[in-house]
């Protein structure tokens, strides 16, 4: 099987799923192609006076839901091809976890190294301008997120730039991923990796896919090497680690380090720090280039950073007998065949990264709904919560002021609250996925692509067509 380009990737998982629905050629083309694609070029004054063009791009990929939501992102990857597919992988993704949006995706063509922290507002604001010109931003419309070099600081300009342009009591649902005093919701930043911790942990209880793996179920004592210490890559290893699991491996752009009496992640994280680098830490060994991990030795490969870098030239190699894909398209279609003929479990991106945007409807529906999530000062301060804030007491050596309790019981109700949900998220969704792949004797994949079809395309049905 040849390599596709990426939108044709996702197009090719979604055709092999669709055959297990009943619907007709014209509404899987609908449900299929993206609603609205947008690319926009805008000038930059640079800060040494030079102007420059700067690419982006904002895809709404499926309108049977509003708003479409997904995240923003600013690499050299980006183009219209990479937007489109992204933008399609969001319509699935929410529809298998039951988060109530279309998918959309946008990203700006920037190796963001290169620009001041004043280039890097001034490109944000200026996009999120365009996008509002056009309609493809707004709390009922479009909302974007963070993505891959995009984070908090970003989703914040891009409010205020909303809301100087309009006046809208909804506003800060404009956009989710924002810091907290903006509006943002406790637990988001984490929300994409603590997902993909609790769907591998769930895909590691069945006793059944253990046994076919020859490995124990569980979390406890499985090795796993993470691709990317970004975001996502490095909460998943954090929660990966605390659940039990021994980090053995770590891709970066630098290179590739493993060690396989484990390495532990946040000395790892300081260490690149200190030195910008992960290459030389502790015992690790380096790799001959910054994808050999990949082909290393392990239970779990998490790859947490940018599409098909599980493709031909190293599907046949890997030893994983787990690959869980936190990043969005990691693997090609043909690495996808060759994983699944050697027996490798394949716990799909559009349900275990599905963290991310789960929260970011928590956050959305705090925004809308004009409250803050949790009142409960008062258990916290009588109930269990009262002996975890004596041990942090003894040792700070002191005891907390009124205020300071006040804003942790904020804090720890708000995030137990969206941690809870995300959990129970993933398990209800990892449950629907796994009947769907017993009955139709299908991968996971093909179980959330169908998963997903079904419920757009029984949208799309209802609808019916205006005018
Ligand atoms: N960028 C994230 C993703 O790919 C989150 C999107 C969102 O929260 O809207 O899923």
């Amino acid at each position: 099987m040849s390599e596709y380009k990426f939108f044709k990737q996702v197009n090719h998982a979604f055709d092999a799923a669709a055959k297990y629905t009943r619907f007709k050629k014209g509404l899987l083309d609908q449900i299929k192609i993206c609603n609205n694609v947008y690319h926009i070029t805008f000038p930059l004054e640079r800060d040494d006076g030079t102007i420059e063009v700067i690419h982006g791009w904002r895809v709404e990929h499926s309108h049977h839901k509003l708003p479409t939501k997904g995240g923003i992102r600013f690499s050299m990857t980006v183009n219209e091809d990479e937007t489109m597919a992204l933008a399609a992988l969001m319509t699935y993704k929410c529809a298998v976890v039951d988060v109530p949006f279309g998918g959309a995706k946008g990203g700006i063509k920037i190796d963001r190294t290169n620009y001041s922290a004043g280039e890097i507002e001034r490109i944000t604001r200026r996009y999120a301008y365009e996008l509002i010109k056009k309609g493809f931003l707004g709390p009922g419309s479009d909302v974007p997120a963070p993505d891959y070099g995009t984070g908090a600081p970003e989703m914040g300009w891009i409010l205020d730039t909303y809301r100087q342009l309009k006046s809208d009591i909804n506003a800060e649902a404009c956009v989710t991923g924002k810091p907290i005093p903006q509006g943002g919701v406790r637990g988001r930043t984490e929300a994409t990796g603590r997902g993909v911790f609790f769907g591998v942990r769930e895909a590691c209880r069945k006793p059944e896919d253990m046994n076919k793996l020859g490995l124990q179920p569980g979390l406890e004592d499985k090795t796993f090497i993470i691709q990317g210490l970004g975001n996502v890559g490095y909460h998943t290893a954090k929660y990966m680690s605390e659940g039990g699991a021994r980090l053995v491996g770590v891709a970066e752009i630098e290179g590739s380090v493993y060690d396989p009496n484990g390495i532990d992640l946040e000395k790892l994280v300081e260490y690149r720090e200190e030195t910008g680098s992960i290459l030389g830490f502790g015992a690790t060994k380096e790799l001959a280039s910054n994808t050999a991990v990949l082909e290393a030795e392990c239970d779990i490969l998490i790859p947490a950073a940018l599409e098909n870098q599980i493709n031909d030239d190293n599907a046949s190699q890997i030893k994983a007998k787990i690959l869980a894909e936190a990043a969005n398209g990691p693997t090609t279609a043909s690495a996808h065949q060759t994983l699944k003929e050697k027996g490798v479990l394949i716990i799909p991106d559009n349900y275990l990264n599905a963290g991310g945007v789960t929260v970011s409807y928590f956050e959305w529906l705090k925004n809308l709904s004009h409250v803050r999530f949790g009142r409960m000062e008062k258990r916290f301060e009588e109930g269990s919560y009262r002996k975890i804030l004596n041990v942090i007491e003894s040792g700070l050596d002191r005891t907390f002021t009124e205020e300071e309790m006040k804003e942790l019981a904020r804090g720890a109700d708000e995030y137990d609250l969206v941690d809870s949900g995300l959990e129970e998220t993933m398990i209800n969704s990892y449950d629907q996925l796994n009947e769907l792949r017993k009955k139709h004797d299908i991968d996971l994949r093909t179980a959330a692509f169908l998963n997903a079809i079904e419920k757009v395309g029984v949208m799309y049905e209802q609808m019916g067509i205006f005018p």
